[in-house]
């Protein structure tokens, strides 16, 4: 009897890993299986690859990477047919995800000299026979690995940043989305023909857990939380550094003063966009008790409205089969420990699809509430005040994004989130803002991608003093006197001594 191949299930034939359409079974893409042996081997390469493309300093990176940049903006509808063709994604989505990956590229290009280049740091009154010199280092090779879920803007997150720094870089996509990295890399390879300073690795989890012990110089992951402490362990035996950004169960609080209209549009976009496949997608929302009853009728109104199927609808399919499983029993659960389905239920999973589902007054230990769900499902409660809004979203092991809807009082409330990012009146926003690191508390992961502090995440701080002048109180040598010391004594007391 031959095994029945269900549509998206990646599958590994004569040592190739073929993907597949979650919606079609159509073949995506079929690579070659990376050993053990391989991986080092790729990752040998690229150590001397990266010595070249470090050498090729600031501006000749930022050239190259814009190259990168144009080639993947002129090429940006046959990326978003690959993205839809592989995961299911909606073009539109697929577009709007290059978008925001695009802008990563270029920021990181334009800006990598400004935040890791060499400079003078001023020394204080303490050591001021001494300059301060400050850079940060690439690290070699860096190993990225990507979930599928945004296959084009997550791996760009740690890759451009990482690229910018001067390292190398070999990217293990997830098997479900082999086709669009390697496609990444084949355009890199294209602006940057003379060594190989992006590659991919392909295979199942195995390939990922190879690259972290292949003596990468720092390893950035990007997928479950259950993955992160497996790539956090194999990485602490040889000490290799990680940024681990990982799963979420991201929460609206929606204020007494907010505006409904936009706060519900922007809800079901934050919850819904992707099939609700999004690490920062919101999956819970606190409404406060006096807007509580007209938000989830909007909300309701505008999510059944969405359209579901393989071409041209709203929502695509959940791309890894085995996902409609754990949103089936999430949905299940909250309904049957109390919770209403004003909108879809246990019966909107029909695989591979998963219709809009909006669940309200869904119990704060059910599954639905605390796990990670993954599918085009919002649970909606209601609160007393923003007060027990913000105990109530805080109260996850979790704490990546978030979001605020309201007036007077949204911006503190957004401070006082237990998370890494949160956008106010609008959701997910944060993603896309070039200049704001991105990453998680908790469970969440941690380290940041994005921004100043993503390129530094990418480069090793060398500090470095240079003697400018003969020290008047010598203090680090055999030489002091005990006549010095008495005065290291007097300086302390002067200078660090008064106030309490
Ligand atoms: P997984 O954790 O299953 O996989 C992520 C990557 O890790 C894949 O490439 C996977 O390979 C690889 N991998 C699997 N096992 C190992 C291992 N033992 N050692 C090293 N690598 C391994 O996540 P998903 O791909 O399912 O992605 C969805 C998850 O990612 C969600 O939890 C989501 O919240 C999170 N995510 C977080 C983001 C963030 O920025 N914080 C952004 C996007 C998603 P393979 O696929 O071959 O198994």
């Amino acid at each position: 009897m031959t095994a029945v191949h269900v549509p998206g299930t990646p599958t590994i034939s004569a040592g190739h890993l073929i993907s597949t359409s979650p919606a079609t079974g159509a073949e995506a893409g079929r690579f070659p299986v990376a050993t053990e042996a391989d991986v080092r081997a790729v990752v040998d390469r690229g150590r001397a690859a990266g010595e070249w493309w470090a050498g090729l300093g600031f501006a000749g990176r930022q050239d190259r990477l814009q190259r990168w940049r144009g080639v993947l903006a002129r090429r940006i509808e046959e990326l978003a047919e690959l993205v839809h063709v592989e995961g299911g994604k909606p073009v539109g989505d697929a577009v709007v995800e290059i978008l925001t990956a695009l802008e990563h590229v270029d920021w990181a290009a334009r800006n990598a000299r400004r935040v890791l280049g060499p400079r003078r740091v001023r020394s204080r009154l303490i050591l001021a026979e001494f300059t301060g010199h400050l850079e940060y280092q690439p690290y070699g090779v860096v190993g990225v690995i990507g979930p599928w879920n945004y296959p084009v803007f997550t791996p760009i997150g740690s890759t451009a940043y990482a690229l910018a720094a001067g390292n190398a870089v070999v990217f293990k996509p997830s098997e479900y989305t082999p086709a669009v990295g390697q496609w990444l890399v084949d355009r890199f390879a294209e602006v940057v023909p003379e060594h190989p300073v992006l590659q991919a690795v392909h295979g199942l989890g195995d390939v990922g857990a190879a690259l972290c012990r292949s003596g990468v110089g720092k390893l950035a992951f990007t997928g479950s939380t259950a993955t992160a402490r497996k790539v956090m362990a194999a990485c602490a035996e040889t000490l290799t550094p990680v940024l681990l950004e990982a799963g979420g169960k991201d929460a609206m609080i929606v204020d007494a003063d907010a505006d409904l209209d936009a706060a519900a549009e922007a809800c079901v976009w934050g919850a819904m966009t992707n099939a609700g496949q999004t690490c920062i997608g919101i999956e819970r929302v606190y409404a406060v008790d006096q807007v509580f009853d007209a938000f989830v009728e909007k909300v309701t109104a505008k999510a059944s409205r969405l359209t579901v199927g393989p071409e041209g609808a709203d929502l695509g399919p959940i791309t890894m089969p085995s996902q409609l499983d754990i949103i089936r029993r999430h949905i299940s659960d909250g309904v049957a420990r109390g919770g209403r389905a004003v909108l879809g239920g246990p019966d909107a999973v029909q695989p591979p699809y998963v219709h809009p589902t909006v669940l309200v007054d869904v119990p704060e230990d059910s599954a639905a509430v605390r796990e990670e769900t993954f599918g085009p499902t919002l649970t909606v409660n209601r609160v007393r005040d923003v007060d027990e809004a913000v105990q109530r979203a805080n109260a996850l092991s979790y704490g990546l994004g978030g979001s605020v809807f309201g007036r007077k009082r949204a911006v503190a409330v957004a401070r006082r989130l237990r998370s890494g990012m949160a956008s106010v009146n609008s959701t997910l926003t944060f993603a896309g803002m070039s200049t704001l690191p991105f990453g998680g508390v908790g469970e969440s992961g941690f380290g940041r991608i994005h921004g100043e502090d993503g390129l530094r995440e990418f480069g090793r701080a060398k500090s470095i003093t240079k003697r400018r002048a003969r020290s008047l109180l010598p203090a680090m040598t055999f030489e002091r006197t005990p006549a010095d010391v008495a005065r290291l004594v007097k300086v302390a007391k002067l200078m660090y001594g008064r106030g309490r």
